[in-house]
């Protein structure tokens, strides 16, 4: 069978099986069917597999070509769940029309997927023999809170990964992070009527509301990244008080605040907090509390392990035209790997839809794809003399 017709024949079952995140969607099955066909595919093509099952139902498939020895070793690295698919009127149908393969995560990111196998199946076609280890890992929960990822490195390590997400097959080696805030204001309640009395939480907020935005304004002009773009911030939920005619007890707003490389935690909650320690300073009666809920690093590879370098060449070789180097400006689990000490970049196929109720992606794409990490694998793991 050619490359070809086994990455689009594996492409279609695998947008064919439902894998939505339960987190996401109630009816959501999660990994473990797409996992259980993965690893048949990975077994047929005689490659070491486990299956880990982190969580009832949520499961991370890894696979191993064992190298010969005294090379570098490589992850390649998917994600197998998916969002929901709402609106969505074939979902699952893995229609192709062209070169477009249409369904929920054809692009993101089981393109990515199909081409991992692809490349795996021309390392084994090829008869060569690496030097280091070619890791070929399929983890759950990227959508929702990444448990997949962060289990995964507990138990694996390599000297630099490639995560399939989309990119273009342009190289992606930065990505900004996130955080996500709670603030609170507190008044006091007090009848309507008696203004004496009550503190109005939703008037105070409102004052920290226009600080916010003017931060939100100065944001993007005074933090640009040469990859990434912009900082950003914004305000996508708010709640406060209890009823008409009652002042406001409280009112509670979260803040998104996306980062870019190079920003920490500590100096964007420092900034946010200073905003309310101004308010605090000029009215007596302002009181707000701040607390961090979910924070996300943003990433960065610095090519320590010259996977990027070594990535650039064997895509121009392959595409016979220089690779663009672009930046994400959403989160991938390619900054739990880079935490972890594991060199990383984004490399992943043509499409369109992410999120969206038409999704596609462009099998020539995913085919090129699989040459492309099968040529780095080879470059950066090395090939064994002795066969
Ligand atoms: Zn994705």
């Amino acid at each position: 069978m050619t490359n070809s017709t086994f990455i689009t024949e594996i492409l279609q079952k695998l947008v064919q099986i439902n894998s939505v995140n339960p987190d996401l969607a109630h009816d959501g099955p999660g990994e473990k069917e797409i996992s259980v066909f993965i690893k048949q595919i990975l077994e047929e093509l005689d490659i070491p597999v486990e299956l880990d099952e982190i969580a009832p139902g949520r499961v991370n498939v890894i696979g191993r070509i064992k190298g010969a020895g005294g090379g570098a070793s490589l992850m390649l690295n998917a994600h197998t769940d998916t969002v929901g698919v709402e609106g969505m009127e074939e979902p699952f149908s893995g229609r192709i029309e062209g070169n477009r393969l249409y369904g929920r995560g054809s692009y993101d990111m089981k393109g990515g997927i199909a081409a991992m196998l692809g490349a795996a199946k021309l390392v084994k076609d090829s008869g060569e023999k690496l030097k280091g280890d070619l890791i070929l890992t399929f983890v759950a929960d990227e959508e929702y809170e990444s448990i997949g990822a962060s289990e995964l490195v507990k138990k694996i390590s390599a000297d630099a990964a490639i995560v399939t997400e989309p990119t273009d097959l342009n190289l992606c080696p930065a990505h900004r992070g996130f955080g996500i805030f709670t603030i609170t204001t507190t008044g006091k309640t007090a009848h309507g009527g008696r203004h004496k009395e009550g503190i109005d939480a939703n008037l105070m907020m409102g004052k920290l509301l226009s600080k916010l935005s003017d931060h939100s304004d100065q944001l993007p002009k005074n933090n640009v990244h040469n990859l990434c773009g912009e900082a950003s911030l914004h305000v996508p939920l708010i709640s406060g008080g209890r009823s008409l005619f009652i002042y406001s007890n409280e009112c509670t707003i979260n803040v998104e605040r996306r980062t870019l490389p190079g920003e920490t935690l500590d100096g964007v909650t420092s900034k946010l907090q200073e905003l309310i320690d101004d308010l605090t300073n000029e009215n007596e009666h302002f009181k707000a509390s701040l607390e961090c809920d979910i924070w996300r690093n943003p990433y960065e590879s610095d090519d320590s392990s010259g996977l990027f370098s070594i990535c650039k060449q064997t895509s121009k070789t392959v595409l016979g035209n220089e690779p663009g180097i672009i930046g994400h400006t959403w989160w991938e689990d390619s900054a739990i790997f880079g935490e972890a000490g594991i060199d990383t970049i984004i490399l992943g196929p043509t499409g369109a839809g992410i999120h969206e109720e038409v999704e596609w992606v462009d099998l020539k794409s995913v085919e090129t794809l699989s040459k492309i990490l099968f040529s780095t694998a080879k470059n950066f793991c090395g090939l064994s003399e002795a066969e």
